[in-house]
């Protein structure tokens, strides 16, 4: 029995009623509202949702909608749709019961209002008084085999017609409060009114009274999966139907509460009792412990053995005590035995019991009877005596501090001639814990330093050299078996295997969680049953096997402590401590009363993986459903589950794996969430399992998620930019292209010009604009060259400004500049016709005639000389006049163009020479 009350979490005392979902929580029905139980927490579900009224007083799976639905305090009714609870309207008033029947119908019992009636498409009716309720206080409802509704209400039941659509009268049934209805199994209705129960046939009807009166009104009656009816009560606890008379499970026995409200069977077939002050569950656990409050008179058990009867002795501080199926009572309270502390038992097949003691030597009895008692004023050992066999020498050896003892037995089971084997006979140590007679006669010995045989023939202890396979040194309980003798040891357990004459080890190292065991005992299927002082352990034969022959690395064992029903995990040392019974019942001697496990309960040994549920997934604290996406910047995401195994929840074990992560499972224990950091974007699929010791891992239960990848963290935007970047790079190339090009078409353009330019200024004088002396001479060649294809007249005049430096030093050489400009302007009117007009040095001009110019050459220079000196000045200086000197050639054949130069040069010399201001014709030469 498991109690749970508000101050293990339960959120209100009032358990209403009990139910499990379709994954397997177990829901509660509570004033808080409905409360969800994972075995670990209890959660009120719904707290803040829309449930038309806070109090819930009824909770069940609609087998239609596979919804849960809770009903409540003003007559409200909710489905829960997976996440939330959904309002539907409400009914007249406080709802105690509801009812979903074959035909698709639900059904509401109200407080005040009779019953409700809801067909399938929601139409509503209500039954009262008016229909045959024998008053409108409804507080059972029940669906039967045969499809009828059974009506319990504050005044007796009554039975719907469907014909009549009334309700009708239920013969044979006194008129009280029905709050149970129920159809068991085996084909009966039972009917509960007040303190009484009523019985019928449940294909025709046709009540009795059940011959029990119960203590206070019934509560519930409820059939478990186990064909048990169990009957809660209003003031006395819960009571099974078949106890005659009803022996009430109450709040002696640790019930919080006498006021029993609801029972229910979970798929496990746990019960769960609601009362008044908390919630109860009963599981069948695997071990049952046989304690001093069951009259075994004390808890501290070293030793036991089966009687010849078939029942248990057991002995420890305090004595003796013997169990016969439940019961247990003190042993040979006659005999001063019963106040000793007792080490070891045992019965020959004489059926004389022998009794070693801890401080008080041997006791030997019969039929309950002392026979003798031997101590060390007799010879034999005082205290200590650990265990005790009778060998087929007829001899007694017993385990002791002195050594190991061997006495003669007579047939009156008496012994004589104490004697013991010690150092001195090879023993490594006189400390003995144990001794044993194995098929083949051989004597072990197990003590402080090891294993040792006694060697018949020579009469000497021989110890058995295991350092080579074992570094085991205290041997505390030898057993054998058809193949093997087996040693509990401080490192594990030793086997010796008679036909193979080898040794074998099983230990921590093959998996076993410690190494020190007190006794083993070995079931009729060969599997061991290892006493520890932390509980048992119980190793399937064929793994031991397995290991044995190095097949297997692990074991896979089952481990037994409180949480299975052993009062107390610590085990003790004890010859024998752990005992197999004649009909195979271990039983285990333990620091808080005798251990007992059926073997035939061992198919339950290995039970079923729970389901395992996802409960919620939190992303940064925040919900994330299934399938949802998350987004890149999250950083934490967690899950949490639970295995809804409720057999025994605190020994569930986990393991996760994120599908697109880990690569392996993940190991969890018992831990109930799992929670990744920093995942890369991705699919993701967590997968959870879950395991009770032993039962395999469950189906998993799955979880899918996205993480989106970061704008930067996709292969497409990487595409784009990199497009991106690729045409801004070639516009930009194309953008410079083309600039380049403009700069160059301007460049050209300006190249151009200044080449124009530039060639104009080459070809140009930049004060008078005539051409210069260059040009001239370039046209000069030009034309003497023509001269050679088509001769004709030319004349070259060269024209010297007279005195003018003169002019530059009476006035400014900006005004000489002046003068040159005017005098350029005039001479380019007068020399119209000339081919070519130049300023051929500082003052000097050249004039090129040809042709009919040519011809009249002496008249235009004398016409230009005329025009120079009558040239107005006055505006530059006022008394100024410019004169000029004119030398004059005539081109005469095949002439150079210099030998032309240097003969109208010396014209104009001789003009000077003249007197000035004329012009002179150069000789032919
Ligand atoms: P003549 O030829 O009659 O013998 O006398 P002249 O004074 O002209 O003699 P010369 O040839 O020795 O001197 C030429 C002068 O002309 C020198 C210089 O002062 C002047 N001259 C030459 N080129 C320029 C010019 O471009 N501008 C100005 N202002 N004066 C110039
Ligand atoms: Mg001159
Ligand atoms: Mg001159």
């Amino acid at each position: 029995m498991r109690t749970w009350t508000t101050q293990d979490g339960l959120p209100h005392g009032s358990v209403n009623h009990i139910t499990q979902d379709q994954q397997g929580y177990i829901w509660i029905a509570s004033w808080r509202g409905p409360v969800r139980f994972n075995g670990r927490f209890f959660e009120v579900i719904g707290k803040d949702a829309q449930l038309p009224d806070v109090g819930t007083l009824f909770i069940t799976n609609d087998p239609h909608t596979k919804n849960l639905v809770a009903t409540g305090a003003r007559g409200g009714i909710s489905y829960f749709n997976g996440e939330s609870w959904q309002p539907k309207p409400p009914v007249a008033n406080r709802v105690d019961f509801a009812l979903f029947d074959t035909a698709g119908r639900s059904w509401f019992a109200t407080l005040d209002a009779g019953v409700t009636l809801e067909d399938a498409d929601g139409n509503r009716q209500q039954f009262t008084t008016a229909d045959g309720l024998p008053i409108n206080a409804v507080i059972h409802i029940m669906q039967d085999s045969h499809g009828r509704i059974w009506l319990g209400t504050t005044e007796g039941a009554v039975l719907y017609n469907e014909e009549s659509n009334r309700f009708e009268p239920i013969a044979g049934v006194t008129d009280g409060n029905v709050f149970g209805i129920i159809e068991t199994t085996d084909g009966r209705i039972l009917l509960s009114s007040d303190k009484q129960i009523f019985v019928s046939d449940a294909r025709r009807i046709d009540f009795s009274p059940w011959p029990v009166t119960y203590p206070s009104t019934i509560t519930e009656l409820h059939e478990d999966n186990q064909q048990q009816v169990w009957i809660g009560t209003h003031e006395d606890g819960l009571t099974r139907f078949d106890d005659e008379p009803p022996q009430m499970t109450d709040t002696s026995k640790g019930l919080p509460n006498n006021h029993i409200l609801s029972l229910f069977s979970d798929r496990e077939n746990n019960l769960w009792v609601g009362t008044h002050g908390g919630l109860v569950q009963f599981r069948k656990a695997l071990l049952h412990t046989h304690t001093k409050a069951d009259g075994l008179g004390f808890s501290y058990v070293r030793t036991v053995i089966e009687l010849p009867d078939k029942s248990i002795l057991a002995g420890g501080l305090g004595g003796l005590s013997v169990i016969d199926g439940e019961a247990s009572e003190p042993y040979a309270t006659s005999v001063p035995v019963h106040r000793q502390s007792i080490l070891s038992l045992m019965m020959t097949a004489d059926n004389t019991l022998y009794v070693g003691t801890f401080t008080n030597g041997i006791y030997v009895l019969r039929d309950e009877q002392l026979v003798a008692h031997y101590d060390e004023t007799s010879g034999f050992p005082g205290y200590d005596v650990r265990k005790i066999i009778h060998a087929s020498d007829n001899k007694i050896y017993a385990a002791t501090l002195q050594g190991l003892m061997v006495a003669d037995r007579h047939t009156d089971g008496t012994l004589s001639n104490p004697r013991y084997y010690t150092v001195a006979d090879g023993l490594p140590d006189e400390i003995i814990y144990t001794v044993h007679e194995d098929r083949n006669q051989q004597i072990w010995i197990g003590s402080m330093h090891g294993i040792s045989r006694l060697d018949r023939e020579t009469d000497r202890i021989i110890p058995v050299d295991t350092r080579s396979f074992t570094d085991a040194q205290i041997i505390f309980g030898i057993q054998e078996d058809n193949t093997h003798v087996w040693f509990a040891t401080d490192r594990g357990i030793l086997a010796w295997e008679h036909a193979r004459k080898r040794w074998d080890t099983l230990n921590s190292l093959h998996g076993l969680p410690f190494d020190t065991f007190f006794d083993v005992a070995i079931d009729q299927q060969g599997n061991l049953w290892l006493g520890s002082p932390s509980g048992l352990i119980y190793a399937p034969r064929n793994q031991v096997e397995a290991i044995f022959a190095q097949a297997l690395n692990t074991i896979d064992y089952q481990y037994f402590t409180e949480s299975q029903g052993l009062a107390g995990a610590q085990l003790n040392p004890g010859g024998p401590s752990v005992y197999r019974a004649g009909d195979g019942s271990i039983w285990l001697a333990t620091a808080k009363g005798v251990g007992h496990f059926k073997p035939s309960d061992l198919r339950t040994l290995y039970p079923v993986p729970p389901p395992v549920v996802i409960s919620d997934v939190l992303v940064d604290g925040n919900r994330l459903f299934e399938g949802q996406q998350i987004d890149p910047f999250t950083n934490r995401i967690r899950f949490n589950y639970a295995g809804l195994g409720y057999q025994h929840p605190e020994g569930i074990s986990y393991r996760a794996r994120l599908n697109g992560y880990d690569k392996e499972w993940i190991d969890r224990q018992d831990r109930l969430d799992v929670e990744y950091t920093d995942l890369p974007p991705g699919h993701y699929s967590l997968e959870v399992q879950a395991a009770y010791p032993g039962s395999g891992w469950s189906d998993s239960a799955t979880f899918s998620f996205t993480k989106t990848p970061a704008l930067y963290q996709r292969p497409l935007v990487w595409l784009i930019i990199g497009l991106l970047i690729l045409a801004g790079i070639f516009a930009a190339v194309r953008w410079r292209l083309r600039a380049l090009s403009r700069t160059r078409n301007h460049l050209e353009t300006l190249v151009e010009e200044q080449t124009r330019t530039l060639s104009k200024l080459a070809n140009q004088d930049s004060l008078t604009g005539l051409a210069n002396r260059r040009a001239f001479d370039w046209r000069l060649h030009q034309s003497v060259e023509q001269q050679e294809h088509a001769p004709q007249p030319m004349a070259l005049v060269i024209m010297d400004l007279d005195h003018f430096k003169q002019v530059n030093d009476l006035y400014l050489h900006t005004t000489g500049d002046q003068v040159l400009k005017r005098i350029a302007d005039e001479i380019s009117h007068s020399a119209r016709d000339s081919d070519l007009l130049a300023r051929w040095g500082g003052e000097e001009f050249a004039l090129l005639l040809s042709g009919d110019s040519a011809a009249s050459a002496e008249q235009i220079c004398e016409r230009l000389r005329k025009n120079i000196t009558e040239t107005d000045f006055s505006d530059l200086a006022p008394d100024l006049a410019i004169t000029a000197s004119f030398g004059l050639a005539f081109y005469q054949q095949h002439e150079t163009a210099a030998n032309f130069v240097r003969r109208a040069d010396k014209a104009l010399y001789a003009a000077k020479h003249a007197g000035r201001n004329r012009v002179k014709i150069a000789p032919a030469s």
